[in-house]
């Protein structure tokens, strides 16, 4: 017999354990009830992954499950907050228990990872969509925005690009629903949301994001929410070595800044600040590449190692 929508929440989604810390009304209610207590503020974030536009619909259903929390995660990562809860909108074509243990087995590994509860959600019949809405806490005041940025400030990133893009563009080519090359396929399918690096930010940088559309693309939105202007140096860019190995420089570079996927934080730093920049650094707290600067006026540009401009797509770069 078919599971209906309250079995199927029983069944794969209502967890044998106490309800998690801060928990006043969970799963079971028209609203989850939660206590941010001390913590204070709680960042909020939804995203949804549809079928064959966001992810292949035929990959492993853990893939999907964990992968559609680790990159609303990554948005939590970005405003510093620490994950604390998160809901779940399922479209299924069909109640496939094979396939919703599958899922519910990777969506609850990257939820365990990251003491990250489950409090509620929805499921409706229709073309596989995952929607999950993530709840972080964030002290008052700390939280990173777009919009903190100054010309001056130094922009960074927290690890090398372009291997999301490459992996995807490895599972097209080929048809296969994951990469031949492991490494290439994690930067795709399990992307790591730089939470302690968020956290590791704060009283540091001046404004974050992290890189789900491309460099060009997200840089720019902090450039725009900032009043500010921002100027790449090419040459400057981490490269994802894979990425560079199979599809070579000019296509992974391309990648890099149009690609998307990558989910390493994008931050500015004031020049009063980059000395409790490097001291994070070097307590291995995080990562900080830089990539360029931020100026005044409007857009991203960049330069290439001779200093020349270059005028800057969305899908990568043009020689003037
Ligand atoms: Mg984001």
């Amino acid at each position: 017999m078919p599971l209906d929508e309250f079995s199927l929440i029983e069944t794969f989604f209502r967890r044998p354990t106490a309800p998690a810390a801060g928990v006043l009304a969970g799963i079971g209610d028209d609203c989850a009830l939660l206590d941010g207590g001390a913590a204070g503020v709680l960042a909020v974030t939804t995203d949804t992954l549809v079928a064959d536009i966001h992810f292949p619909a035929r990959a492993s259903a853990f893939d999907i499950g964990q992968r559609a929390l680790r990159v609303n995660l990554s948005d939590l990562a970005a405003m510093a907050a620490v994950p604390r809860w998160f809901l779940l909108a399922l479209t299924l074509p069909a109640a496939d228990e094979d396939w919703l243990r599958a899922f519910s087995a990777g969506l609850f590994a990257v939820a365990d990872a990251h003491g990250c509860a489950l409090v509620g959600g929805d499921t409706t019949r229709g073309p596989l969509a995952v929607t999950i809405t993530a709840l972080g806490a964030v002290p008052a005041n700390v939280a990173l925005r777009r919009s903190g940025a100054s010309a001056g400030d130094q922009v960074f990133v927290t690890g090398a690009l372009g291997g999301a893009a490459a992996a995807l563009a490895d599972m097209t080519q080929t048809g296969a629903c994951s990469a031949a090359d492991t490494t290439l396929n994690a930067r795709y399918w399990y992307p790591e949301p730089r939470l302690r690096e968020g956290v590791a930010l704060r009283g540091i940088a001046s404004a974050a994001i992290d890189i789900s559309d491309g460099l060009v693309a997200d840089l720019g939105h902090v450039a725009r929410a900032s009043g500010v202007a921002a100027e790449l140096e090419l040459e400057k860019l981490p490269l994802c070595g894979a990425a560079l190995a199979r599809f070579g420089s000019d296509q992974t570079r391309d990648w890099a800044l149009g690609g998307g996927d990558d989910y390493e934080l994008c931050f500015t730093v004031p020049t009063s600040r980059l000395a409790a920049l490097e001291t994070a650094v070097r307590a291995g707290r995080l990562r900080a590449l830089p990539v360029g600067r931020l100026v005044s006026g409007t857009g991203v540009h960049a330069r290439d190692g001779a200093g020349r401009s270059l005028a800057l797509t969305r899908t990568g770069y043009r020689h003037f």
